[in-house]
């Protein structure tokens, strides 16, 4: 069988809900996933919004935690709290959860190749790019991929978190980033991204050397080792091309300052299935993608873009003042009322307190 002219290359949720939105709108398409298998290896955290999730899929099936707030550790280990009385986000199981958008897919007509790699470039075709932060595709078609960091997890069996908060660890744990813990019933996956250091000694002197982390962790079992890569770069500068629409962690359309990217993934990619399907047809161009991304997602990209700068550049006694004044206003409390995937409110508040700004003025001065 011929291979469709709109290719995805990838299987992962991005690709997949592209090419549900495109075979919906009338396309013939066809996704290539070089595993035999979707969502695996399992490197996401799957902590994804409500909001976000109802926004993408009724079901819950891969469900395995519900979360209502944040605890957040300052580096000196201070703790703050931001809980809400109902779910603010759930936990997946990824691998699940692909599972499922691979069903919908299918469901919409989607032609699936699994464990058959896309090598080429978009020879003639349509390419919608999510291929994860793999790049090989991307670089082909001439795009530089978008900024990323490394990551490195474990899931420790144990259930002495609070199972329906999630943590971060800020400061020298995870320089410029943060380390997170994120409850999933008798586990709890632990983990962190950074800078600077090597993610996986940085991990190892956490879970020993952190007293709160270790007394909750010993004795424990832990699985091996979990490794990823945490796109923080923001949206590429230009996504589309004349025959390629680049989505998912590939296009950069992760949140810079929490690395979660399967919600704002998802919602995006359905603009780039329904684009790339009215470009099949003549209707419109691949670079009306960008104008439409940027409508509905531009300016909380941009904020969460100049937060997460601010936030990587921070020295301990700036997050520590910064957390302190956040707190003291009210701040940290309220923002579990804030959309957690849209972040652009939540950051101009933040910014518009006067205690933060002058705190952090010196470092704002020189990154600004
Ligand atoms: C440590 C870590 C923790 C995270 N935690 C969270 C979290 O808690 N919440 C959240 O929302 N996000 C989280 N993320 C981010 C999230 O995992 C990604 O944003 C999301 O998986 C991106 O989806 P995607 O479809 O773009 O790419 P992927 O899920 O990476 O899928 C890309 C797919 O493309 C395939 N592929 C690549 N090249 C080719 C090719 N040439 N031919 C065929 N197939 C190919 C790959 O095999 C892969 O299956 C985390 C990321 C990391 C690294």
């Amino acid at each position: 069988m011929e291979t469709a002219r709109l290719v995805v290359v990838g299987g992962g949720p991005a690709g997949l809900v592209a090419a549900a939105e495109a075979a919906k709108a009338g396309a013939e398409v066809e996704v290539f996933e070089e595993d035999r298998e979707v969502g695996l290896p399992d490197h996401c955290a799957g902590l994804v919004s409500s909001s976000g999730l109802e926004a993408i899929t009724q079901s819950r099936s891969f469900v395995v935690g519900k979360i209502k707030g944040a605890r957040i550790f300052s580096p000196d280990g201070r703790r703050y709290e931001a809980k809400g009385p109902g779910v603010k986000a759930f936990v997946i199981d990824r691998p699940k959860f692909d599972v499922e958008m691979l069903r919908a897919a299918e469901r919409a007509g989607v032609r699936i190749n699994l464990g058959t790699r896309w090598e080429g470039g978009s020879d003639g075709r349509v390419l919608i790019i999510a291929e994860g932060t793999k790049a090989r595709v991307s670089r082909k078609m001439g795009l530089r991929p978008a900024a990323s960091i490394p990551a490195a997890q474990v899931d420790v069996a144990t259930n002495a978190f609070d199972g329906d908060m999630a943590e971060i660890h800020t400061g020298g744990w995870a320089p410029g980033f943060f380390a997170w813990v994120v409850p999933r019933g008798e586990r709890a996956r632990v983990g962190l991204a950074s800078y600077r250091g090597v993610p996986l000694e940085l991990l190892n002197r956490m879970l020993e050397k952190n007293q709160y982390i270790s007394s909750k962790v010993r004795g424990a079992r832990r699985s091996a080792p979990i490794f990823g890569k945490v796109v923080v770069g923001g949206p590429l500068r230009k996504a589309a091309g004349k025959e390629y629409i680049a989505i998912g962690d590939a296009g950069g359309f992760v949140k810079p300052t929490t690395g979660g990217g399967v919600v704002l993934g998802c919602l995006i990619a359905r603009i780039a299935g329904r684009v790339a399907a009215e470009a099949l047809e003549g209707k419109a161009a691949l670079s009306s993608f960008e104008r439409e991304w940027r409508k509905g997602f531009g300016r909380d990209f941009t904020a969460m873009k100049l937060a997460a700068k601010v936030f990587s550049n921070m020295r301990e006694q700036e997050i520590e003042g910064a957390l302190r004044c956040l707190d003291n206003e009210g701040l940290l409390g309220a923002a579990i009322g804030y959309d957690m995937d849209l972040q652009g409110a939540v950051v101009s508040k933040a910014a518009r307190s006067g205690a933060v700004r002058y705190a952090l003025l010196p470092l704002l001065r020189s990154i600004l």
